[in-house]
């Protein structure tokens, strides 16, 4: 089992993009521990509200397709799942294990970091720089899905980063943006926090996550966020009187909580107040340095949004050093 760990830095049009990315990667293919795709008809109805937000974005998986030969139709439809119930013979990922912050430190620099956690069985790990002609240039890390991304900074010095949360999902699902392409959005489309919550907030969720946002003004937030509702919290006071603000893989709101549905989340609210307390990511005692089955820390992501800089390390903190990324916008 081959990892793909290429690092892309690319510049041009969306399709052209989509197509240099789905050149050089493996065809894309549901990964096994996905439930069916739905039906074109729904995957269409998804891809007419990514328009109306970003259409740019539809031209890069064009592109990406193209390179791949394969199906534009088909794709959209790997992207747009319904659902994220793992198949029956998939390995259990009871709590999820990433976990991410932000946080003005006493200097007054805004922090803010993400470890991605998931089985090592997940091969595509890519690093992502675009400068592309539509939208602002972003540099983050994407897993299997063409045109995600699951962490980022863009050259504004807005951070995005991801966790799924395993909730109750309704019976009926209506068409809305998939889980991926929501942080590309608000790397491309936004400057601000309140931007991006923004876009967040009034566009309708395909699956349960959280999103944690955080900018260069020290603006922090966590848009969480479910097919049925969506709620935004804000930052607390830590240790040292400032604000952070911390993510991990259950909803923290109240109105949120219910939609867990009794689900046991003791380990990622054990993950959520170690990073509010100030604990790095290669901490062990709280978990948040992942090393075993779904909780393997398979890259992590530090930035500082005021001196505008980004680093990322190919595995668990812990082991893996953090290697200085150019920021977006820059000529590496
Ligand atoms: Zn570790």
């Amino acid at each position: 089992m081959d990892l793909d760990t290429q690092a892309f830095d690319l510049a041009g049009g969306h399709y052209a993009l989509g197509f240099a990315q789905g050149a050089r990667t493996a065809r894309f293919e549901t990964p096994p521990w996905w439930p069916a795709p739905p039906d074109l008809a729904f995957a269409q109805a998804c891809a007419a509200v990514i328009a109306e937000a970003h259409a740019p974005l539809l031209d890069e998986l064009r592109g990406y397709a193209d390179a791949q030969q394969l199906p534009y139709g088909d794709l959209l439809r790997g992207i747009c799942r319904r659902s994220l119930k793992l198949r029956a013979r998939a390995p259990s990922y009871p709590e999820g294990g990433c976990s991410s912050y932000a946080r003005v430190d006493a200097a007054g620099q805004v922090r803010a970091g993400h470890n991605y956690d998931f089985y090592p069985i997940q091969r595509v790990r890519q690093r992502v720089r675009l400068a592309p002609e539509i939208g602002r240039p972003s540099v983050g890390m994407r897993g299997s899905v063409p045109a995600g991304r699951y962490d980022g900074v863009n050259d504004q010095g807005l951070f995005v980063s991801l966790h799924v949360v395993l909730s109750d999902e309704p019976a009926a699902i209506r068409p809305g943006v998939p889980f991926h392409l929501l942080p590309r959005l608000a790397l491309e489309t936004c400057a601000t926090t309140r931007q991006a919550v923004d876009w967040l907030t009034r566009l309708p969720h395909l699956n349960p996550f959280n999103y944690l946002l955080a900018d260069a003004s020290g603006d922090l937030a966590v848009v969480e966020a479910h097919p049925e509702r969506v709620r935004v919290r804000g930052p607390q006071a830590g240790p040292d009187g400032r604000p952070v603000i911390a993510a991990a893989n259950h909803f923290a709101h109240p109105d949120m909580r219910p939609l867990q549905a009794g689900r046991q989340s003791a380990a990622s609210q054990a993950r959520q107040r170690a990073l509010e307390a100030g604990a790095p990511l290669s901490d062990h005692a709280a978990g948040l340095c992942g090393h075993a089955g779904g909780h393997t820390t398979l890259w992590s992501v530090t930035a500082d949004l005021t001196a505008r800089t980004v680093a990322f390390a190919a595995g668990a903190p812990c082991q893996a050093p953090y290697r200085p990324e150019p920021w977006p916008g820059l000529a590496p």
